[in-house]
């Protein structure tokens, strides 16, 4: 995939080697476990990985038969994380006759014993409803809807360098052929800015689109490079930039080659002295002694702290050019050449090169996230994207524990911007564009402002609400819901975002599904009554995401954090229905399809369940049914449910219906053209049922073209 992912920051300076925090950081001493070690991952040397994968792509086709793939597809092993007990969890990109699938990954989680224990899926299930894989639409107009349809760049076009691939989008519950295509233009990284832009082979719709290598934006003046310790290779008589210790990590100049092609006219750095730059940008090897550096530090941190081998986890290292393009005001990292790429800033900045501890943090750890769960760069998943990039360069600067660049939880802060930094984490709406709270904006904002939604959470799990001074810096815990309380330190939350990111997330993931991976992560590492996994709930819950989970205080028989009650009784008193939340999946329902799920290709109304009927596109029908359902006897008691339903119809005409069967008869109907944004409430009537005891079913059906959904979620009778 040939994704760029940016940020940036100012200049390293002197060393220190630790991995000690400092001091104002430390905090809220919570009487619980350590955290264990490597998140819980072994260390795997190259072979032993090696081996891994090997073994994961033999039972890949076992594995794809096991989870009732279709006959075309294929499974590609590409990620395996071993537990420190033994078992593991191996990662699979898919294909559909060949081509890429797009929402495709899944992880399958193997016990010790080898058994498949649970699947993370970005897409449900076996790929259904692709009519075969020629396209109705040519390439070539495919090309031109994408340069029509761009909307991050201006005067879009394709030239040679950009690319037209065909592949199943399954980012939706129906599954198409799609075009990738990646279009050029005027933008926020300048004349040759880039954007993916995705197109329906069939209809020519636009599905998606994102900027490729994302602005930083912003002004400010200043250098400040200081004296560093490197690894560097001798070679004949002299020394090279080659870093034996960290993969062999080469720095090479670019000598302004294109962002498009950093390699183009680089030449390694080499000399007779083992001495290199001068602290200025008066010699080209300032900037390369930074990015040496920093992708040093960054490399260390996700070892020591990880047992994570490089960006790939394969001891390899990727290469980095410095003095990329003229008066590049950016820094990327290139999934396409596995390779990183820093601008020497611009006037806007008073020329600074973008080669800061924290950019090289951030820009790695776009590497590592696209080796894992590969979060598409758009959408709520692009925040988290972005997020954990801001997370880890944080996690680096603390780990590099540099006095000249000390830890703190703001993101740029050294590059001497109008407002002193590019994002803060502790509140981030603070710049005037991130958010800081979650809400259903998060998926339409650019990716650098809904990270803030991630990135607030992160700071409020490390270190809690109210004010503090880390590194120098004023930072201020600021929750959205007014609760106060204590963090479980830096080191044990960002071993719950590896763990849930390596482990339990997907190119699809929501906030709401990351919500939910962070709490199996803190599990894992912590135990289900954690005090650790208690926190990360009332974090999540201080960024306006689902609620904090019941107190476990220092007990480990505590009750099970599931809101919902016993898995036998009624969710909610005055409610004569069971499960009606769905919270306990298909508890006290009849379905004829697999249509209660905690997916997160579509948002619940509450929790994380929820009914998804319909949305196929072709001739189907579906039914939901609850039977014996004591309708009260007093009062006037109703049906409530909330809806939401999404179409590709249009007009006012019934197409696809969802009807409310009362014991047989159809006491409402609802159509594609009651489509609406979110979730609305609906209530029927069963005064006439007053006493009786009922069946209740819902019924969709949908005709032969165009798809809706209806999402049915906590359904009440009372
Ligand atoms: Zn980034």
């Amino acid at each position: 995939m040939n994704r760029k992912t940016a940020l940036a920051a100012a200049v390293a300076a002197a060393l220190t080697l630790g991995t000690a925090a400092l001091a104002t950081s430390q905090n809220v001493a919570l009487a619980s476990a350590a955290t264990p070690s490597g998140a819980g991952f072994q260390a795997m040397s190259t072979m032993g990985r090696q081996a891994a994968l090997d073994q994961a792509a033999k039972d890949a086709p076992a594995v794809a038969k096991q989870l009732g793939l279709g006959p075309d597809e294929r499974l590609v092993a590409k990620d395996v994380l071993v537990e420190n007990d033994g078992a593991r969890h191996v990662r699979y990109d898919r294909t559909y006759r060949g081509l890429p699938v797009v929402g495709g990954d899944l992880v399958v989680h193997r016990a010790r014993n080898g058994a498949i224990s649970s699947t993370t899926w970005a897409h449900d299930g076996a790929i259904k409803g692709v009519a075969g894989v020629t396209p109705k639409l040519s390439a070539q107009d495919a090309s031109k809807t994408a340069e029509r349809s761009a909307k991050h760049v201006k005067q879009a076009r394709t030239t040679n360098l950009d690319t037209s691939q065909l592949v199943v989008w399954a980012v939706g519950k129906v599954p198409v052929l799609a075009y990738r295509n990646t279009v050029t233009g005027a933008g926020d990284a300048g004349a040759n800015s880039r954007e993916a832009v995705l197109v329906d082979a069939a209809s020519g719709a636009v599905l998606d689109q994102y900027e490729v290598n994302p602005e930083i934006g912003g002004t400010g003046n200043g250098v400040n490079v200081g004296q560093v310790a490197l690894e560097t290779s001798q070679s004949g008589s002299g020394y090279t930039l080659t870093d034996a210790l960290h993969g062999s990590t080469v720095v090479y100049d670019s000598y302004n080659s294109p962002q498009s092609n950093p390699a183009q006219n680089a030449r390694a750095f080499s000399k007779s002295t083992n001495s290199w730059g001068n602290g200025s940008t008066s010699s080209r090897e300032s900037a390369a002694v930074d990015a040496s550096y920093g992708l040093a530090k960054t490399w260390d941190f996700y070892k020591n702290t990880f047992n994570r081998s490089g960006i790939r986890n394969d001891g390899r290292g990727a290469p980095a050019y410095v003095h990329v393009d003229n008066q590049l005001l950016n820094a990327f990292y290139d999934d396409s050449c596995f390779c990183m790429s820093f601008g020497d800033g611009s006037s806007q900045n008073g020329n600074i090169p973008l080669t800061a501890l924290d950019v090289s943090g951030h820009e790695m750890s776009h590497g590592v996230t696209a080796a894992t769960a590969n979060l598409n760069y758009s959408g709520e998943s692009g925040g988290l994207n972005e997020a954990t990039s801001d997370i880890f360069g944080t996690m680096v600067e603390f780990y590099a524990n540099n006095a000249g660049d000390p830890g703190d939880y703001y993101i740029g802060e050294k590059l001497n911007m109008g407002n002193g930094y590019l994002r803060r984490m502790d509140n981030p709406a603070a710049d005037g564009s991130s958010l800081s709270c979650y809400s259903s904006r998060a998926g339409q904002v650019d990716v650098h402002y809904s990270s803030g939604i991630g990135n607030h959470f992160f700071y409020l799990a490390a270190e809690g609400t109210g004010a503090k001074t880390i590194g120098g810096l004023p930072h201020n815990g600021t929750p959205c819901n007014g609760d106060s309380f204590g963090g479980i330190g830096k080191d044990k939350a960002a071993a719950v975002w590896y763990r849930a990111l390596t482990t339990y997330m997907t190119s699809t993931t929501t906030y709401s599904s990351a919500r939910t991976a962070t709490l199996q992560a803190a599990a894992d590492l912590y135990g289900a009554n954690s005090q650790e996994r208690y926190i990360v709930s009332k974090a999540w819950a201080a960024v306006s995401l689902g609620t904090a989970l019941p107190d476990p205080g220092g007990s480990t028989s505590s009750p099970s954090p599931s809101p919902s009650g016993s898995p036998t009784g009624n969710p909610n008193p005055g409610n004569a229905l069971t499960n009606g939340d769905f919270e306990q999946g298909a508890t006290g329902w009849t379905q004829s399809a697999n249509d209660i799920t905690n997916s997160n290709q579509q948002t619940p109304h509450g929790g994380s369940w929820y009914a998804w009927m319909m949305g196929y596109g072709s001739a189907a029908s579906e039914t939901l049914a609850q039977n014996n359902i004591a309708v009260p006897a007093a009062g006037s008691p109703k049906l409530t449910f909330w809806l939401k339903v999404t179409t590709q119809e249009s007009g006012p005409t019934a197409y696809d219906t969802l009807k409310v069967n009362v014991n047989g008869t159809t006491l409402a109907t609802y159509s594609n053209a009651n489509a609406s944004a979110g979730y609305v409430q609906k209530t029927v009537d069963l005064s006439a049922y007053r006493g009786q005891t009922v069946n209740l079913q819902f019924a969709g059906q949908e005709d032969a073209s165009l798809s809706t959904v209806f999402l049915v979620d906590d359904v009440s009778v009372g």
